[in-house]
Order: C-alpha cells, then sequence, then structure tokens
C-alpha cells in the first residue's frame, strides 16, 4: 500500500510545487516506485516535469470527474520511478461541477484506491487554497507535509492550516497525520527568516526537518527546462537540499506532533 502524502499550504507561492517535484524525484532517486498527483488547475507540477499542460488529452480531472483509467493519463517522467498524473486548467472546473455530486470529497480516495499497490509513495501537489480539490487531497492522504516560507504572518498562516486539518480529519479522514513541516526559500543572512524559523522550529519541535531548503537559482530555473533540479544542476545547493530531504523523508518515516 502506497503511503499517500498531501503537500498542503492555502498560501500561493511558499514551495509547495517546488517540493513536490524535487521530493518526488528526490524519493524516487533513493529507488521508491513514487506518483506525483498534480492537484492544481494551474499544471506547474505538470510543466515542471516537462509536459505540456495544453498538450493533455487527459488529466487528474478526466479520472475524476469522467471514470478515465489511470493507465489512460498517467505519464513516465525522466526520473526512473517517478510516474505523473497530470493536471490542466480543465482541473478549474472541478469546483463548481462538483457541488451537486455525492461524496464529492472523496472522488480522489476511491480512485487512488486501485493504483495503491503500484507505488511506494504518492505525493498530492495541492492549489493553494482550501476548495474541493484540496479536501479530495486531504481525504484521500494518511498525512499532510507542509512547506513554509520563513515570513511574516508564517506562524498565523500555519496555526489556520493545522485547524484546517483537524477540521477534515474530523469531518471525513481520522487518519490525516502532520507529516512535517520544511522550511522554504531560507535566505540565512535575512533576520526575520531566522526569527521565524526558531519559531517554527520552537513550536513544532521535531516536525520540522532538520533540512532547510535554501533560496536557489537552480530550483527557480528547472521548471523552465521541466526537469527537476536534480536533473538540471545536480551538485547546486537546491538539488542537493532535496536530495538531502527526501532521505529524511524516507528514513523518519511519519513525524508525528501527536
Ligand atoms: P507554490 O506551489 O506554493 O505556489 P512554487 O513551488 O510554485 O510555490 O514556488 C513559487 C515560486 O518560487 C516559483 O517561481 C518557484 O520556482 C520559486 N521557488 C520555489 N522554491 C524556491 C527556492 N528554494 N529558491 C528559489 N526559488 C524558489
Ligand atoms: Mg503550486
Amino acid at each position: 500500500m502506497a503511503k499517500i502524502v498531501s503537500i498542503a499550504n492555502q498560501k500561493g507561492g511558499v514551495g509547495k510545487t517546488t517540493t513536490a517535484v524535487n521530493l518526488a524525484a528526490g524519493v524516487a532517486l533513493l529507488g521508491k516506485r513514487v506518483l506525483l498527483v498534480d492537484m492544481d488547475p494551474q499544471g506547474n507540477a505538470t510543466s515542471g516535469l516537462g509536459i505540456d499542460p495544453r498538450s493533455l488529452q487527459t488529466t487528474v480531472y478526466n479520472c475524476l470527474i469522467n471514470y478515465v483509467k489511470f493507465h489512460e493519463s498517467v505519464r513516465t517522467t525522466e526520473v526512473n520511478g517517478l510516474s505523473l498524473l497530470p493536471a490542466n486548467a480543465d482541473l478549474s472546473g472541478a469546483e463548481i461541477e462538483l457541488v451537486n455530486v455525492e461524496e464529492r470529497e472523496k472522488l480522489l480516495r476511491n480512485f487512488l484506491r486501485d493504483v495503491d499497490q503500484l507505488f511506494d509513495v504518492i505525493f498530492l501537489d495541492c492549489p493553494p487554497t482550501l476548495g474541493i480539490l484540496t479536501v479530495n487531497a486531504l481525504v484521500a492522504s494518511r498525512s499532510v507535509l507542509v512547506p513554509v516560507q520563513c515570513e511574516y504572518y508564517a506562524m498565523e498562516g500555519l496555526s489556520r492550516l493545522v485547524g484546517n486539518i483537524e477540521r477534515v480529519r474530523q469531518s471525513f479522514n481520522q487518519e490525516l497525520q502532520l507529516e512535517g513541516i520544511v522550511l522554504t526559500m531560507f535566505d540565512a543572512r535575512n533576520t526575520l527568516a531566522r526569527q521565524v524559523s526558531a519559531q517554527v522550529r520552537e513550536y513544532f519541535k521535531d516536525i520540522v526537518y532538520d533540512t532547510v531548503i535554501p533560496r536557489n537559482v537552480t530550483l527557480a530555473e528547472a521548471p523552465s527546462y521541466g526537469r527537476p533540479a536534480m536533473l538540471y544542476n545536480v551538485a547546486s545547493a537546491g538539488s542537493q537540499a532535496y536530495l538531502s530531504l527526501a532521505k529524511e523523508f524516507v528514513s523518519h518515516g511519519e513525524k508525528s506532533a501527536r
């Protein structure tokens, strides 16, 4: 059975997709069978893995709405062992189209049941909202991994997210755990970033990964080449950080606060 992990934070631009793509690639490079599901209509994880979202006939949207089969939509990637279930703008219709669908929170969960045995880990790259797509991801997941950018209001955003996770746990998915918090786009020369990082660690303790993702140009550039950072410039600090995060993810298993 695959371990299913949402990568979520209701704030945009904090490094969710960068973490989803590079952690998924890193875990695959460690020999695991990994699926990345793009749950964001922006399709950034899809294009970040070299697939043009506009060129797609079938995506995760058709799997959820039209009962299209997994094998008709899944794509292989340049990384051995990493598969992608892509998304494009079609997915933005889901929010409205699903309003009257019964058990609409469980579509992804039910769909992934059938492919569970094909993978060791399934990562879900969530959009920056707590709409039906993110709820579907959280309901399908065993745990949530939260990328946090060390800036003003990071703690407020985090406590709101933890509250939302708690609500999903109570309503739909009692198994849902906090997998871990990863500090992203970290700039050690920035005093505020150091302060916020210390606050997050003090409050969330060992649920925060030791690995910190630095602000790094390779991580920003690699998506325009349609590649995870390690396939673009493996020596870069960004690639090395995500490889280190992948090792931590695999070796620690679930880091539960409770
Ligand atoms: P989200 O998915 O949370 O919206 P992204 O992963 O798309 O965030 O990141 C937002 C932007 O910041 C993107 O342009 C991405 O390339 C860039 N970025 C993300 N992480 C880093 C990093 N560690 N260093 C430099 N740029 C980064
Ligand atoms: Mg994103």
